[in-house]
């Protein structure tokens, strides 16, 4: 039987990117905003990428070869951040100005797929796979080998781990298994189980660079004064709190629900805000901090609707019970 499934999934035509994103159920219309001499199929903002997201689903083109055919199903083991990290410090090693260039464009190419990767995982999105092959049977170390051969999996995947820490994901051919979405429905804990260490959800560990949850506010890796100002124990429990509150916006602003940025890292940039000022005895509880994209973080600050503003802000965590 595995061997009929190996037999299956093997890619032997070359069908299009562009077709397999259009046949995935992924919104292809952005393809067509091109100058009219050339096919949108052909589109480069598009045809070379390695992985797609629109509507409620992604698409990832996975090398056939790299797939695992174990006796209860058909898994892929990846870590497109980490595939990011190498090409890009091996572009930067680089002097041969068209290596350097292809190492860049690969590195590039691998940290959207992370984002799009992060994506599946934020939303439980589900996952169609394209498999991939390429005709030379040797992939050289400067190469990557061309996808001479496509196939679009007409079997959903899902998947079963994101690691946001490393970006080192497992994917599984078939649905998701009902179990697992029941696991997946994470409570935060109560404010202070969370914020002294005994969360109900455990968080990874707090380092200059990173909260370890995908998303950064304004205090990661910014050596601001303040931040040498305050003692080491507020900062490290101010940053256990935005841990959370940053987990819990997934990224995006708590009032207008608008995405952040990325960053050079992969990171989601989005700025944490005490509605109630600490210097007003505001509590540094999840319940007194929000995630706001950076306009309405001025504005909470500058704003000439302050005012209605945090009155929001407070209502709206009341209404997430945060
Ligand atoms: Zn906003
Ligand atoms: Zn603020």
């Amino acid at each position: 039987m595995l061997s009929d499934l190996r037999e299956q999934l093997k890619p032997t035509s070359t069908m299009r990117v562009y077709d397999a994103v259009s046949e995935a159920g992924i919104d292809v219309s952005d393809w067509h905003n091109i100058s009219s001499n050339r096919s949108p199929a052909q589109n480069p903002n598009y045809c070379y990428r390695w992985a797609f997201q629109g509507n409620d689903r992604v698409l990832v083109c996975l090398w056939y070869d790299e797939l695992d055919f174990l006796a209860n199903g058909v898994e892929y083991r990846g870590n497109a951040r980490a595939e990011y990290k190498t090409y890009d410090e091996r572009a930067n090693d680089q002097r041969a100005p068209s290596l350097k260039q292809r190492l860049k464009t690969w590195a590039a190419r691998a940290l959207q797929m992370d984002v799009v990767v992060k994506i599946a995982h934020w939303e439980d999105r589900l996952v169609r796979v394209a498999l991939v092959q390429s005709k030379s049977l040797v992939r050289r170390d400067d190469e990557r080998a061309a996808a001479d051969f496509r196939l679009l999996d007409s079997e959903p995947w899902h998947l079963v781990q994101y690691d946001m820490q490393t970006g080192a994901f497992l994917l599984r051919r078939g649905p998701k298994p009902l179990h697992e979405t029941l696991k997946d429905i994470v409570v935060f804990g109560e404010e202070e189980g969370a914020a002294s260490g005994a969360p109900s959800q455990a968080f990874p560990e707090i380092t200059p660079d990173s909260y370890g949850v995908g998303v950064a506010d304004q205090f990661i890796g910014n050596e601001t004064p303040e931040r040498t100002a305050v003692s080491a124990f507020v900062w490290g429990r101010s940053a256990k709190v935005r841990q959370v509150v940053l987990a819990r916006s997934k990224g995006c602003c708590e009032h207008c629900g608008r995405l952040g940025f990325l960053k050079v890292n992969g990171e989601i940039y989005i700025e944490t805000h005490h509605v109630v000022p600490l210097s007003e005895e505001g509590a540094d509880t999840p319940g007194n901090v929000i995630a706001l994209c950076p306009e309405h973080h001025r504005e909470a600050h500058f704003g000439s609707e302050h005012e209605a503003l945090k009155a929001s802000f407070l209502q709206m965590l009341v209404a997430v019970g945060a």
